[in-house]
């Protein structure tokens, strides 16, 4: 294979790359911290230090006493990708990770492994389920502060289960205030510039319309408060501060209001900051294009870590130092247009001047000149644009043997076509193909705001309107995937299941292997009562997804509704596995348990249930009655009175109620309960039967 053809991008005399290296920092002098800043969704030109109007006097004063990165981009614009290139020095190729929701190969080293092998305590605050443990972000860290209970946010899109700054920023501090003494490395993580805004209302108030900005504003706040807790302790002069951001956020520009979309540098131009514990080269600014894969292998180099032969990115300390280097040019990609809206998979590459975008339709920028990348120069530019072209091939030739998404099995193929998903090829998992037959992203740019527009009349509670403008965009072009998705949550939300398992099974029609989708139908099918046919797509959904844990428990809630007990309790074991802390998981397992009389499992998974939940009536229900069968009826009296008043209006509540002052032999308040039941619920049988058995009332 021929090798790149980086030259290309030697724009300066050699002899600037035989200078000697001198190490920007001397490693081990000090023994400093790291701390690793991301503030998700920042574009880099909203903040003062490079060049915004100032809403961010924190990090604005941090950036003056370190060094400016100013044009850093980063190689997707999508949350989970973008921080495991972030974390593993690697393109998304070559990580394997192009889509939020899959999982990091355990063979990818990781900047969090390096720091822990080679003694420092770790810790990640996270502010978004994007980044949950599951995903394989969290190895390497002692410690990965951030929990989000999905039972709570059922049928949410992943993307809006968020932890507020101020927390994540509590935590950090306590951490670092609990840790101090030993060298760490903590990664911080806010979410709060990613919509859905959860700005308080001081901030709001503040920032009337322009809640973007009122974000940035409030988590520069939060990066005050938590850099002044480290000064306080003193620890700020013991620590190597980094910071940056995963992508941007489009804010209209090229008809792109957020992100993922498409790669121009209103979403792929990301901030770095680097400040030394000393201050050393404080105020320095470096123009030369950088990378987000570059910051591995750097914050390694700065704190005398080794790093990994599978860092791909570029050590920066000579840049700091002075040395002058020819860039290396920046890799971009984004395959959510291609697997959701039916468009092309689209690639960049930016050397130090030029933007070259591989669509159907190329486009090339010079983003020195033109930043926003208004001027296409693709036909007056034709041979730079043939050179970073040619570079791009080369260098996606070079990632393809990089970890791919595992493909699904032959079993699960198989399964598929006995369920008659057999529609074309399914979207390539891997690396798809470069297909200019396919829409050009930037022309479904228009209908994807549109999708957004008509989901938005979701979120203000009008859903019928919503699923009505989803199935009519979604018959525009049958290839809408998350379309038709979204359409069938719309008509779920409304209970007309048999809509919504019209949209899910049009949608694995065009992706057969689209685990939400699966996932969403056994949800639907489950509702219907269509319990088998629930149980196979669920378990299809799981075989697709190993990582979703809600597909297990739903799997689980099927399988014993099916009388399947053995099977129900697997299902529930594997999604506490992935997520210890699903409520339903351990409220159905410790039901099962119950059941099957394994009393002391039952008792603890209840137990756990409540923990979570501890205004859960269900689960006070569940406690009380295996007390009961176990004899302690005190113990049975409190859990059923806790239900009662958490959920005085539920019938079953009242007929439990009542049939423990039988057995206590209080059958005047046994039939008072009984008949209040029956009130609730004339159906109620346990009501009835007990009603019939009590003496005072059965003469
Ligand atoms: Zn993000």
């Amino acid at each position: 294979m021929k090798p790149p053809r980086w030259f290309h991008y030697l724009l300066l005399p050699c002899w600037a790359i035989i200078l000697a290296f001198q190490p920007a920092w001397a490693p081990g002098q000090a023994n400093p911290n790291l701390l690793l800043i991301s503030i998700d969704t920042l574009r880099a030109d909203h903040l003062g230090s490079y060049g915004y109007r100032s809403v961010t006097p924190a990090l604005d004063h941090l950036a003056g006493e370190g060094v400016v990165f100013e044009q850093v981009y980063t190689p997707v614009p999508l949350t989970l990708p973008a921080h495991t290139s972030l974390f593993t020095g690697r393109n998304p190729p070559a990580t394997g990770i192009r889509e939020n929701g899959e999982v990091l190969p355990s063979s990818v080293p990781t900047l969090a492994e390096q720091m822990q092998a080679q003694g420092f305590q770790t810790a990640a605050f996270i502010g978004a389920f994007i980044l949950d443990r599951r995903f394989g972000l969290a190895r390497g860290f002692d410690q990965y502060w951030g929990e989000f209970p999905l039972h709570r946010y059922a049928g949410a899109d992943p993307s809006t289960i968020q932890i507020r700054g101020d927390q994540v920023q509590a935590a950090a501090s306590q951490w670092i205030a609990d840790h101090g003494p030993h060298r760490f490395f903590v990664f911080v993580h806010f979410y709060d510039l990613h919509g859905p805004y959860l700005l308080p209302a001081s901030w709001r108030a503040r920032f009337p319309g322009r809640f973007y900005d009122g974000e940035i504003a409030y988590v520069d706040d939060l990066i005050g408060k938590l850099w002044e807790d480290l000064v306080r302790q003193g620890v700020a002069n013991r620590t190597l501060l980094v910071i940056t951001a995963d992508h941007g956020e489009g804010l209209g520009e090229h008809g792109e209001q957020n992100h993922g979309f498409l790669l121009y540098r209103s979403t792929t131009h990301v901030p770095l900051i680097i400040r030394f514990p000393d201050r050393r080269y404080a105020g320095k600014r470096i123009n030369t294009i950088v990378r987000l894969i570059d910051i591995a292998p750097t914050v390694c180099a700065l704190l005398g870590v080794p790093s990994p032969p599978s860092f791909q990115g570029r050590n920066l300390a000579p840049d700091i130092s002075g040395q002058v280097r020819p860039a290396l040019p920046a890799y971009s990609e984004t395959l959510y247009s291609y697997r959701h809206f039916h468009t092309a998979p689209i690639y960049a590459l930016r050397d130090n001047q030029y933007t070259f975008i591989q669509a159907p339709r190329p486009e090339l920028y010079e983003f020195r000149k033109d930043p926003v990348e208004l001027h296409d120069l693709i036909h007056t530019n034709q041979a730079i644009a043939n050179n970073l072209r040619g570079d791009l091939e080369n260098l996606l030739a070079s990632m393809a043997h990089g970890p791919q998404a595992a493909p699904a099995s032959a079993e699960v193929l198989e399964q598929l076509k006995s369920l008659g998903y057999v529609g074309p090829a399914s979207l390539s998992r891997g690396q798809p193909p470069f297909d200019f037959s396919l829409p050009d992203p930037k022309d479904r740019i228009s209908l994807y705001r549109q999708f957004q527009k008509v989901l938005e009349f979701e979120n203000k509670g009008d859903t019928r309107t919503a699923a009505i403008g989803l199935e009519r965009i979604a018959a525009s072009d049958p290839a809408l995937v998350m379309v038709q998705i979204e359409a069938g949550l719309a008509r779920q939300i409304l209970h007309e299941d048999a809509l919504a398992v019209k949209d899910f099974r049009a949608a694995l029609r065009v992706d057969p292997e689209n685990a939400l989708a699966h996932f969403d139908l056994g949800v639907t099918l489950g509702n219907l009562h269509r319990l088998p046919e629930a149980s196979r797509e669920l378990e299809l959904a799981t075989k697709l997804q190993p990582s979703n844990s809600r597909a297990y428990t739903v799997l689980g809630i099927t399988r014993a509704q099916q009388g399947e007990l053995i099977a129900a309790i697997d299902s529930f074991d594997r999604a506490l596995a992935i997520d210890p802390i699903d409520f339903d998981a351990l409220l159905n397992r410790g039901n099962l348990h119950f059941m099957l009389r394994e009393w002391e499992k039952g008792r603890d998974d209840l137990q756990r249930a409540l923990a979570l939940e501890p205004n859960a009536a269900s689960a006070h229900q569940a406690l009380g009655t295996m007390e009961f069968y176990q004899g302690d009826l005190d113990g049975a009296m409190k859990e059923y009175r806790k239900a009662l008043d958490l959920s005085p209006r539920s019938s079953k509540a009242h007929s439990n109620l009542g049939l423990l002052y039988r057995k206590l032999g209080r059958n005047a308040d046994a039939a008072a309960e009984f008949q209040r039941a029956l009130t609730l619920d004339p159906n109620n049988n346990e009501a009835l039967e007990g009603l019939q058995h009590t003496p005072e009332t059965s003469k």
